[in-house]
């Protein structure tokens, strides 16, 4: 049940699960709204429910929150409900530690103004050419996104003005201090019109960010999700880092792996949960969507195929999981990391019921294995790393299932006649006994490894085949560092990726590559129709370097991040200065 707790008194506002809190509820311009609903979100995060209505009110505020809560959605909707689009000059300062954050941030302002004409955003940051940012704020722009140093270098110049700031808002203000910006902080602060919002965002409260609010927020009410102690079912938990792009596969595989009857699948929105279920049935998989926009008869219909097994996989937001009771669920997966770490726990619990035996599979994408490292601090549960299966295991596996059901017809019926009959066959077609086994076996198993790349799944998802996972992926599945039981796998996270997971290598992993590799930047991405095989492909073709020292390739909307190994970089950049990729220039660059 909602647990919502106000104490304007002692400022502070904290909650729990927001079960009943919808957009509709929060008073969002329309635009917003149908921007949201674009977005398929389909109720508010714990933490956009409880900040969106503080900020409302024009208190400032401190909300303490990490990424992938959904946090840059919780200040950016009700900064733009208060941003005068007619006024074109700028109104909003939002600072953030990193390059990667800003362009990310700006991003996400922008789906949310979709239907709000005149609303401009510019990220500006260091590393990228200041005279193209100077064009950019010259035409006008409400929205500032920016590093400290670089919003700093544009007051200096006058290229950002202030007069007009109405609000300042620090993203993960705690990963500011840790990167030597706390100067910078104050001095842009102290810069900005008396009469503001001042509004915070971090994931901890070191000294030194309570005392930057103390100087320079008015009263500020502290927002947080307050959490429950809960008891963590008894599931076997193990998740895969993989690409984005290659969830539907990884999720295929395990299914084919486990074949579970009944599984249930969670994604974070509405449209991914239609998408995925597109995709499952596209593959042959009997799935079915559950999500806010069904009618009840439709919801009625799906839920009483999933009972009676006709549907084996139920694809469903949290929300419209809700209330949901299946005795017999084999497998839940995390398609996306919950927003919530108390969602983890409630979805886990869906399997596993009345004593029966549960697995739990969850998909990290890039840094939300940051995310999942606090699912698992809160919940005190251990989630095992694996490797992703190949198309190999996936084979035997098929194979092996199918094996036992010859062992049976072979001990359990009378197969003379079929003995005679291939016999005959063998002897009229000239085959031998093991063509006939093999052709049998293949039909028996359906489509191979060739229906995957027919199948619409990404070139590159043969680089996943060879090199291994997503991510950090060098060592190739089952191979060097895996093993087919989890391998690895108990040594948790942390030690395989050779640090401490101090918040400070939280914050330089997201600028630097993996150990001996160097970090690079390129201006295009997702939206330009670009896959990592192609940005691999290029790479290799037009450095001559081999494609297996590529690293991870991260592709976000409009830009990427490769990893490339340090003595290699420079042949890189220098090879791809004049590359185009799918006909388009690039421009790739150090990541900073
Ligand atoms: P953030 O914590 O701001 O980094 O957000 C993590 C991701 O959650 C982003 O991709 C957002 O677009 C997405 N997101 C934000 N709010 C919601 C919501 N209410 N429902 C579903 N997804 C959301």
């Amino acid at each position: 049940m909602n647990l919502l707790i106000f104490c304007f008194a002692g400022k502070e506002y904290g909650g729990s699960m927001t079960d009943t809190i919808r957009f509709e509820d929060l008073n969002l311009d329309d635009r917003i709204l149908r921007a949201v609903t674009e977005m398929g979100f389909e109720a508010p995060s714990p933490i956009q429910a409880q900040a969106i209505p503080v900020q409302t009110e024009g208190r400032d505020m401190i909300g303490q929150a990490q990424t992938g809560t959904g946090k840059t959605a919780a200040f950016a909707i009700p900064l733009l409900q208060k941003v005068d689009p007619r006024d074109k000059n700028i109104q909003a300062i939002i600072l953030c530690p990193t390059r990667e954050l800003a362009i990310q941030v700006a991003d996400e302002i922008r789906k949310l103004a979709k239907f709000m004409h005149g609303v401009k955003v510019t990220p500006v940051y260091g590393g990228q050419e200041i005279s193209r940012q100077i064009r950019s704020l010259k035409d006008g722009c409400q929205i500032v996104v920016g590093t400290p140093g670089r919003v700093m270098d544009h007051m200096r110049r006058r290229t950002i003005r202030c007069d007009h700031v109405h609000t300042a808002i620090l993203d993960e203000a705690d990963e500011m201090l840790d990167m030597g910006f706390l100067e910078d902080m104050e001095t842009i602060l102290s810069q900005l019109p008396e009469e503001r919002q001042t509004l915070m965002f971090s994931a901890t409260m070191p000294d030194q960010i309570r005392r930057i609010a103390e100087t320079f927020q008015k009263d500020p009410v502290t927002v947080r999700v307050v959490k429950k102690e809960l008891t963590v079912p008894e599931v076997v938990q193990y998740y895969y880092e993989v690409r984005r792009d290659t969830k539907v596969e990884v999720m295929c595989r395990l299914l084919d792996m486990y074949s579970p009857k009944l599984s249930m699948a969670f994604c974070n929105t509405k449209r991914q949960v239609d998408e995925l279920v597109g995709e499952l049935q596209g593959r042959g998989y009997f799935a079915e969507g559950l999500h806010g926009d069904l009618k009840q008869m439709q919801r009625d219909r799906v839920m009483n195929s999933f009972r009676t097994g006709a549907t084996e996989i139920l694809v469903a937001t949290d929300v419209a999981a809700r209330g949901i009771d299946v005795g017999n669920v084999e497998a839940v997966f995390n398609y996306d990391i919950p927003q919530d770490d108390e969602y983890y726990v409630h979805r886990i619990g869906r399997t596993a019921r009345a004593g029966n035996k549960g697995i739990a599979f969850s998909f990290v994408v890039g840094r939300e294995v940051y995310k999942l490292r606090d699912i698992q601090r809160y919940c005190r549960t251990k989630i095992i790393p694996q490797a992703i299966p190949s198309l190999n295991d996936i084979t035997e596996i098929k194979a092996e299932k199918i094996m036992d059901q010859v062992a049976e017809q072979i001990s359990g019926s009378d197969l003379s006649r079929m003995v005679n009959l291939i016999e005959k066959k063998m002897l009229e077609r000239d085959f031998t006994s093991m063509d006939v086994a093999a052709a049998l076996l293949k039909m028996a198993m359906g489509e191979e490894n060739e229906d995957i790349s027919e199948s619409g799944v990404p070139r590159w998802l043969d680089d996943l085949d060879r090199y291994g996972r997503g991510g950090y992926g060098r060592e190739g599945r089952g191979g060097r560092g895996y093993s087919r039981d989890g391998g690895r796998g108990d040594r948790g996270w942390d030690e395989r990726r050779g640090r401490g997971g101090s918040d400070a290598h939280r914050d330089r992993s997201r600028r630097e590559g993996a150990d001996g590799m160097v970090r690079l930047f390129i201006n295009i991405g997702k939206d330009q129709n670009i896959r990592p095989g192609d940005i691999l492909g290029a790479i290799a073709g037009e450095s001559g370097i081999s494609g297996k020292l590529v690293g991870s390739i991260d592709m976000y909307d409009g830009y990427t991040f490769v990893d490339v190994p340090e003595e290699n970089a420079d042949q890189v950049m220098k090879a791809m200065k004049n590359a185009r990729i799918k006909g388009k220039n690039v421009r790739m660059e150090v990541a900073h």
